[in-house]
């Protein structure tokens, strides 16, 4: 029997590899047998070192479609294991093993009927998945109403910020958590029950919600979330570890 796709082994080449924070890399790997993936799904890769000792871990797909290209975007976790070769050793021309594509739950596909408001919360790099999904909205002329509130540290460690700022079919709120903008006119600040009221879709219009990223900050997104009003089975989650 042939093994589906999503659970292979594939070999991906780094072509090319660009600092799009301080302490987060953008990767883009060229993977031959890729079949294609939606918005918001991820994949693992797995390394091997030189002694046979393997790790491995889950990132999300910047890109979707039917490309053998794919785009990760790594921030680092600099105690981490493996983040930190990502983002500073992997070098252009390197092979990594990646398996997928994963997560057929959080993803979000063009074609989908359900044309009601799409709500997307991201906390830290749990925004890749959700620009993914925004980034594949800008390429159909119709679709449903999409909406993204992103909750990072402060201006310099925002994730595709050039993009963001130039998309013209999903609304974009960046609130900082610990330094403003210049002339800001707001201080920095967690996301609160009153922010999310304040700068997402209302209950009242039945939003899908997909919410991504470390996973106190989901799980406190969630449960505002029911509190303002909206239906549990319209929330999706996912959650990338860590503490903070
Ligand atoms: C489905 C999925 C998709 C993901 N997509 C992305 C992505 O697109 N980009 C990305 O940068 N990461 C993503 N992650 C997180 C990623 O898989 C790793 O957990 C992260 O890179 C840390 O790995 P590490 O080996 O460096 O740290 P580890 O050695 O695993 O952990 C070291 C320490 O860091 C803490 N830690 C682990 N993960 C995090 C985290 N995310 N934030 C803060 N502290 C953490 C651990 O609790 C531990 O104390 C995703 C995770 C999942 C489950």
């Amino acid at each position: 029997m042939k093994t589906p796709s999503r659970i292979r082994w594939h070999l991906g080449r780094v072509i090319s590899r660009r600092f799009e924070t301080e302490a987060a890399v953008r990767l883009e790997l060229d993977v031959p047998t890729w079949p294609g993936n939606n918005a918001g799904a991820h994949l693992d890769i797995r390394l091997t070192a030189p002694d046979g000792y393997q790790a491995s871990r889950s990132y999300s797909l910047a890109s979707s479609g039917e490309s053998t290209r794919v785009v990760l975007v790594v921030q680092e976790v600099t105690t981490g294991e493996v983040s930190p070769f990502l983002v500073r050793y992997l070098a252009v021309g390197e092979e990594v093993q990646i398996q997928g594509p994963l997560g057929r739950f959080f993803v979000w596909k063009p074609t989908d009927p359900d044309r009601s408001p799409v709500q997307l919360i991201a906390g830290g790099s749990g925004v890749v998945p959700l620009f993914s999904m925004a980034a594949a909205r800008e390429h159909e002329a119709e679709g449903a109403a999409f909406r993204l509130l992103y909750s990072v540290r402060s201006p310099r460690d925002t994730l595709f910020a050039d993009e963001l700022a130039g998309f013209s079919r999903t609304i974009v709120d960046i609130a900082h958590t610990r330094e403003s903008a210049p002339g800001a006119g707001q201080p920095p600040g967690r996301l609160t029950r009153e922010t999310i009221a304040a700068s997402t879709f209302p209950a009242s219009l039945s939003p899908r919600i997909f919410v991504c990223g470390p996973t106190p900050f989901v799980e406190a997104v969630a449960g505002w979330l029911v509190e303002l009003g909206h239906d549990p089975a319209r929330i999706r989650t996912e959650r990338f570890g860590g503490m903070s």
